[in-house]
């Protein structure tokens, strides 16, 4: 039996990471030393045997510390393969302080770390272990901040396309809902960029409230959008109910929330057309695939967000996907974090055939950006 021996980190900080807008977050990075920058945290389970798994996260020093302090703990001297047992184990672990937020990222990234492991113990890759569907999965180009002046943005959607991707994702709901004029011109001048054929998702990000997005859904119907995400305020599953039943429109939600339980509100009540479980949040493969299967049981489509790289063997083994986001800027920031990522043709992708996630870290940036 091979046996969980330690648990390291690296906090990476990538000071040239760009500064990026939404509705209601400026996604700079908090930080305690005042320094400019992106931080990822490397996380790596070690093995008796010598193999490890690896995974990473958003979080930052605090992650670390529920890593180290609070979790590690329960891993050691422990199978790997006991996936469900370990996650579980965490769970009980947090119960009192973290069911939802910063634990569950901590979880998320331990339990990602321990598939990818799997893989490498039983030599296959992620996906195939999971249960392949398909032989590869559809993409979508993500970003149109709302920090990019309309030139900026078309720019940036344009570029999409012009890779091949027939699908892009833009901001609304500017300045907490208060630019609406703004959101539609911006709107229109992407649409007449790209064209008709191309699909437009676009991001509210929490920034309108319920009344407000049924009248502006009005609005982006005439501009044909494949969805509208977050159109209010994630825990407001009324609103978000209230809005999908008052638009042609999908709303694609679920990026804020976390566990199955959190999905099973969230889908029971009508707040989600389109399922997007975040598995650097939701707790990891077991709990993304359980999201999966969920919104497969009230024939929902998943379409996952962020952490293109950790979806993308959780998505070939689901048939309700939809599509996978890919955002620009972290597609840039790729190459400074990994050895190699798999190429994205036609907005198709599909994952190397390596064992596990098939996913390395760029040692040099370990070497040259830990903090
Ligand atoms: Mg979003």
């Amino acid at each position: 039996m091979v046996q969980v021996k330690d648990v390291k980190t690296n906090l990476i900080l990538d000071p040239n990471a760009e500064v990026v807008h939404d509705a209601t977050t400026n996604l700079i990075p908090s930080t305690s030393d005042k320094k400019v920058g992106r931080y990822t945290t490397f996380v790596h389970i070690e093995t008796d045997k010598g193999m490890s798994g690896f995974s990473y996260s958003s979080g930052g020093r605090a992650l670390e510390v529920l890593i180290h302090d609070n979790l590690k703990h329960i891993l050691i001297g422990e199978d790997p393969l006991d996936t469900e047992k370990l996650w579980n184990k965490m769970f009980w672990q947090v119960r009192g302080y973290g069911r939802k937020g910063l634990a569950f990222l901590a979880i998320s990234a331990l339990d990602t770390a321990l598939w990818d492991l799997k893989g490498k113990i039983l030599d296959a890759p992620l996906y195939k272990i999971l249960g392949s569907y398909q032989d590869s999965v559809p993409c979508y180009g993500s970003g149109g901040w709302t920090n990019y002046t309309i030139d900026e943005l078309v720019e940036e959607q344009t570029s999409y396309v012009e890779q091949g991707f027939p699908r892009v994702k833009m901001k609304v709901g500017k300045d907490f809902g208060q630019s609406e004029e703004e959101d539609i011109e911006r709107l229109a001048a992407v649409r007449k960029a790209v064209g008709k054929d191309v699909t437009i998702f676009i991001d509210a990000n929490n920034g309108y409230y319920a009344k407000q997005a049924i009248k502006m859904s009005k609005i982006f119907e005439e501009f044909n959008v494949g969805w509208f995400e977050e159109p209010v305020l994630a825990d407001d599953i009324q609103g978000l109910a209230e809005v999908s039943r008052s638009t042609i429109i999908p709303v694609a939600t679920g990026e804020h929330e976390y566990t199955k339980y959190g999905f099973k509100d969230l889908i029971s009540q009508g707040g989600a057309d389109i399922v997007q479980p975040d598995i650097g949040r939701v707790g990891g493969v077991t709990e993304w695939m359980k999201v999966a299967h969920l919104a497969h049981s009230y024939n929902l489509p998943v379409a996952p967000h962020a952490y293109s790289l950790l979806h993308l063997h959780c998505c070939m083994a689901t048939p309700n996907l939809k599509v996978v986001e890919i955002l620009g800027n972290e597609m840039k920031y790729w190459p400074f974090l990994f050895k190699e990522t798999p190429e994205v043709i036609k907005g198709q992708w599909k994952p190397f055939d390596k064992p596990g996630l098939g996913l390395e870290p760029n040692q040099n940036t370990i070497k040259n950006h830990s903090v």
